[in-house]
């Protein structure tokens, strides 16, 4: 059996092993280390908890910052 040996080096779809874990607050990035999940990361700035860059909380967040940036910016 091979079914084992489907393993792509590369980008494909998924967050994959690296990456940068973001500051929501003040925007520091660290590199993600593997096995660590962002959010049990804090900003080595100001102690805030982390989100993984790119990931569905940082989209989601970066959706929140625009639209504020959109009430403010008029
Ligand atoms: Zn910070």
């Amino acid at each position: 059996m091979e079914n084992e040996h489907h393993e792509h080096h590369g980008s494909h779809s998924g967050l994959g092993p690296t990456g940068y874990c973001i500051c929501p607050k003040c925007g520091t990035r660290i590199p993600h280390r593997s096995g660590i999940p962002c959010k049990q990361e804090r900003c080595p700035n100001c102690g805030t908890v982390m989100l993984r860059e790119g990931s569905e909380e940082h989209k989601a967040f970066l959706e929140v910052m625009s639209k504020k940036n959109k009430k403010q910016g008029n």
